[in-house]
């Protein structure tokens, strides 16, 4: 009986919310809005109570040392109840609810991007300002007096920021709600632009949060709320914030408008509902009758997003670079502008050509080869801005490659991780991988799987587990496209690296193709695995620049195999000074004679290699060159 009352809850609570709602507001008499919420209630309960054996979330004790401690325990405990009452649903109200978002998978969050839809999960000031709206009706609507219900309301508020952890956006919005109440209680009013400035101040505390794209979206978001009046708000904040949008994610949604239209009166219907489930969560089925009453409107707000980001020519492919950031922030304040002017017409029309110029696409692909010491960091960015990680650097006591040079070098130059391919689970390879992996969350992993590696490997697995990134074994021939660019792998095969000992034998290796140029990441792939191409993939190695194999060690770069590759550009990462003796000078001396121009990391830095398709540049420190083409090899 219970089971039957909980499925058809979601119809029940339909009606019910249609007549304790508009029934007592009809009638305009106090007794039956009391009636209605009443019945509300009432009916829930008697749900709950015949529903057998109610799932419910463990108790567990507040003993914490630390109040961030205490934080996080009670934000972990409120995504394990979201876990057992909602579901399959649960990865969508884990970030609308307590704004985290590790469930939610890459190519989702991909999709809610295109669909320009992607600041509605990462929770929006809007959501709390939706909840405490919410509690202020339900304590007026229980006849509590204003100025009790304004007060309840801004306690609940609170207590929900501290129940999902106090993630930025929503303490933000906490706090200009703070001072908006706080004026209405002393009925004197305040600028709405005092009450955001206030908002906005939360890096005064927690310096850190002015890092935070999901704060940064949330005060530009607001700004534009604040500007917009009451008129189109919810298109007016999808179109400052997606300066922000085409920086982190690579697009501009040209679709948003419209999927923003409809989708921000669903969420903002779900949004107390969805609440409300998490509150009674240690009610058991009391809960799972929200959960299911929120399904349809989760349902339709997913569909949303898969519809509009269907639409061909949904979003377009943004360059982040320095002049399009530029273009963004000047679109973000001329849109602001535009809203507050008495001549909206000339501040729009700059917007829109600044977001129109951000479009222009680069047409370049690069290959940054960085400089991490001893060890390996090769990054490939697509033209649209869009980056894939080969490798991480190395990791030390207290420290990483990834940390400290890995994520600054693309959070300054922006854009999406799409992947990391690992190459072999030596240290120096793979120690930085944790806390990319952890910071960027790409859409996939692709491993030569090669078993029994270090620690930094087993860190760099339970890291993408974490983060919900699917993890690939590499096989010969598989292929994938990026943006235009083709990257292909060539090996391990399964069968050569059973039996072997040295991870390095075992190396990812890769072909990356843009037009007509070919890049070739071998990893540290030595004498023994080159022999294997040469006899099964000779025909595909020929590449116009070479990540030189294991650091330019004498075991690797074999003549043979330098002859099939017959690079332009062989780059070398390696430590200054390091104690291996890489590289080798046999093998500097090969590569030249082989007509390949050399460049290491310990005397150059970092390398950039860019390409059109047909040219070949490259950059080291202050220095651009154009590589000639030597097409005698090809
Ligand atoms: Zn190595
Ligand atoms: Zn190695």
């Amino acid at each position: 009986m219970g089971g039957l009352l909980v499925g058809f809850g979601g119809f029940a609570w339909v009606g019910l919310t249609v007549a304790s709602v508009l029934v007592p507001f009809a009638l305009r008499r106090a007794q039956d809005e009391r009636t209605g919420l009443l019945l509300m209630f009432s009916a829930a309960a008697i749900i709950g109570a015949s529903s057998p054996a109610s799932p419910r979330a463990t108790a567990h004790s507040f003993a914490a040392r630390t109040p961030v401690g205490t934080l996080e325990r009670i934000r972990a405990r409120a995504g394990r109840s979201i876990d057992i009452i909602f579901g399959d649903d649960a990865p969508l109200a884990r970030a609308l609810l307590i704004a985290d978002q590790r469930q939610i998978p890459a190519e989702m969050r991909d999709r809610y991007a295109t669909a320009g839809l992607v600041h509605m999960l990462s929770i929006s000031g809007l959501h709390v300002a939706v909840i405490a709206a919410a509690m202020e009706l339900l304590f007026q609507v229980a006849r509590m007096p204003r100025r009790v219900a304004l007060l309840g309301a801004f306690v609940a508020t609170g207590l929900y920021v501290m129940v999902i952890g106090a993630p930025p956006p929503a303490l933000r919005s906490a706090a200009m709600l703070g001072v908006a109440m706080i004026s209405r209680l002393a009925q004197r009013p305040t600028s709405p632009w005092a009450a955001w400035a206030i908002g906005a101040f939360v890096p005064l505390l927690v310096p850190r949060t002015a890092l935070d794209v999901g704060y940064q979206l949330s005060v530009l978001g607001m700004c534009a709320l604040v500007a917009a009046g009451s008129l189109w708000r919810s298109l007016v904040a999808c179109a400052v914030t997606a300066p922000l949008v085409a920086w982190v994610f690579g697009r501009l949604s040209i679709i948003a408008p419209l999927s923003n239209l409809i989708a921000a009166p669903i969420v903002t219907l779900a949004q107390p509902v969805l609440f409300l489930a998490l509150l009674l969560a240690p009610l058991g089925a009391i809960a799972q009758f929200f959960a299911q009453a929120v399904h349809p409107l989760l349902f339709a707000f997913d569909w949303i997003a898969w519809s509009a980001a269907s639409v061909p020519g949904a979003a377009v492919a943004v360059t982040t670079t320095i002049p399009a950031a530029f273009l963004g922030a000047l679109a973000a304040g001329a849109l602001v502008v535009a809203c507050v002017s008495r001549f909206p017409s000339r501040p729009a029309i700059v917007g829109v050509a600044c977001l129109g110029l951000m479009i222009a696409r680069s047409g370049e692909v690069e290959l940054h080869v960085l400089d991490v010491g001893q060890g390996d960091a090769v990054l490939l960015r697509t033209d649209a801005g869009r980056w894939v990680l080969f490798d991480a650097g190395p990791a030390w006591r207290g420290g990483d490659a990834g940390r400290s040079t890995v994520l600054p070098y693309i959070l300054r130059r922006g854009g999406t991780l799409e992947a990391f391919v690992l190459s072999h689970p030596h240290t120096d390879h793979v120690g930085g991988a944790a806390s990319v992996l952890t910071a960027m969350r790409p859409r996939v992993y692709w491993d030569a799987a090669f078993a029994g590696g270090s620690d930094a490997y087993s860190l760099s697995l339970t890291a993408a587990r974490n983060q919900g990134i699917e993890w690939h074994r590499v096989h010969p021939g598989d292929s994938v496209l990026i943006d235009g660019v083709s990257l292909t792998f060539l090996a391990p095969d399964s069968a050569w690296t059973v039996g072997l000992k040295d991870p390095n034998l075992a190396s990812t290796i890769a072909i990356a193709r843009f037009g007509l140029v070919r890049f070739l990441l071998v990893g540290d792939a030595e004498r023994a695995e080159e022999d294997w191409l040469l006899e099964h993939h000779r025909d595909e190695l020929r590449a116009d620049v070479l990540k030189v194999g294991h650091h330019g060690s004498s075991t690797s770069s074999s003549d043979a195999f330098l002859a099939a590759v017959h690079p332009d550009v062989a780059i070398i990462s390696v430590g200054a000074g390091n104690k291996y003796g890489h590289p080798s000078l046999d093998v500097l001396r090969a590569l030249s004679q082989f007509g390949a121009q050399v460049l290491r990391t310990d005397e150059a830095g970092t390398v950039i290699v860019r390409t059109d398709g047909a040219h070949v540049e490259i950059e080291a420190g202050e220095d651009k060159w154009q590589v000639a083409h030597d097409s005698s090899g090809h």
